[in-house]
C-alpha cells in the first residue's frame, strides 16, 4: 500500500488534523480588549533630566501617570502591571485595582495571568491581589527578584506569594510569550530598563494592534530620541530594545501607548470603556 504522501504535503500547508477543510477558517474568534486602569496619582509635572543619561531632558517637565490594563481575551483576563501599592504616598491610587476589576463585574478569580513589565515598585505594588494568576514576567528580571541577595532597585516584596512558591510563575524567555496562542496577546522580551523588562503587544478587530510600552520609554521625548535614563541596567540593550519596538510598531501600524505618559492616556477609551 502507498503511503497517503498527498494528504500529509497538503496538511504542511495548514489543514487540521482531522481532515483537510479548515485551510481557511480564523485561527481565533475570542473576543480581546483592552481596558486602561489608573494605577497611581500624579503629582505636577515632573523634573525629567534622570531619564536622560546624555543630558537631553535638563529642564524639561513631564506630566507623568501610571497606568494599569485589564486585556480581556474571551473569558480569561489577563491584568497587565500592577502599579503603585495603595496606601498613604503621594503617588498611592485612588482605588485599588480588584475595586476598579469590581466596578467593571470582573471577579478576580477570573485573572488567569498577571504579566508584569518589570520589577520596579510602581509597576508591581498591587501584585499581590491577585495571588492565584499565573505571573508571567522576564526571565532577567525574575532572576533578579530570587537572588539571595537582590540588587539595589529591585524589591522581590510585592512578589512573595510567587517567590515563596505559592503562584504558578511564567519565566519569559526568547523573544515573546504568545500567552494564549492565537497571536492577539503577546509578551514582548525588551530588555535595558532591567535585565528581563518586557512590553506587550495586543491585537485588537477593530483598533488593530496596541502596544504598551512597560517603561521602554518613559515619555514621548524619550521615545521619540531613543533616550536611555541614567538608571537603566544596560544601554546596549536599551537601545536595541527601543530600534526593534519601533520596527514593530511600524510593520504593525500599531497604536504605541507610553505607560508613563499622560499624553497617551486619551489614546484608550476613559475607563470604564474598553477599546475593541
Ligand atoms: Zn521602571
Amino acid at each position: 500500500m502507498k503511503p497517503s504522501w498527498v494528504g500529509i504535503a497538503m496538511c504542511a500547508a495548514g489543514c487540521s488534523v482531522s481532515g483537510l477543510a479548515s485551510a481557511q477558517t480564523p485561527v481565533q474568534s475570542a473576543e480581546v480588549t483592552v481596558t486602561r486602569l489608573e494605577c497611581g496619582t500624579s503629582a505636577a509635572p515632573a523634573d525629567v533630566a534622570r531619564f536622560s543619561d546624555t543630558f537631553a531632558y535638563d529642564g524639561l517637565k513631564v506630566q507623568l501617570v501610571f497606568s494599569c490594563y485589564l486585556i480581556k481575551h474571551g473569558s480569561d483576563y489577563l491584568v497587565w502591571d500592577a502599579g503603585n501599592p495603595v496606601g498613604n504616598t503621594p503617588t498611592a491610587p485612588k482605588t485599588s485595582l480588584t475595586d476598579l476589576l469590581a466596578k467593571l463585574n470582573v471577579p478576580v478569580e477570573q485573572v488567569k495571568y498577571l504579566g508584569i513589565s518589570h520589577y520596579h515598585g510602581d509597576h508591581t505594588g498591587q501584585a499581590s491581589q491577585f495571588p492565584k494568576a499565573t505571573l508571567l514576567i522576564g526571565k532577567g528580571d525574575w532572576d533578579a527578584l530570587t537572588d539571595p541577595k537582590p540588587a539595589q532597585g529591585v524589591n522581590p516584596a510585592p512578589l512573595a506569594p510567587w517567590i515563596s512558591g505559592g503562584g504558578k510563575v511564567e519565566a519569559v524567555t526568547g523573544d515573546r510569550r504568545d500567552v494564549f496562542g492565537d497571536g492577539t496577546v503577546v509578551v514582548l522580551t525588551m530588555p535595558g530598563h532591567t535585565p528581563g523588562h518586557t512590553s506587550l503587544l495586543v491585537k485588537l478587530k477593530e483598533k488593530g494592534s496596541v502596544l504598551l510600552s512597560g517603561d521602554l520609554a518613559h515619555f514621548h521625548e524619550n521615545y521619540d530620541g531613543n533616550g536611555v535614563p541614567s538608571f537603566n541596567t544596560n544601554r546596549a540593550d536599551s537601545l536595541a530594545s527601543i530600534d526593534r519596538f519601533k520596527q514593530i510598531a511600524k510593520n504593525l501600524k500599531a497604536t504605541v501607548i507610553i505607560q508613563h505618559d499622560a499624553r497617551d492616556v486619551s489614546k484608550l477609551p476613559a475607563f470604564p470603556a474598553a477599546a475593541r
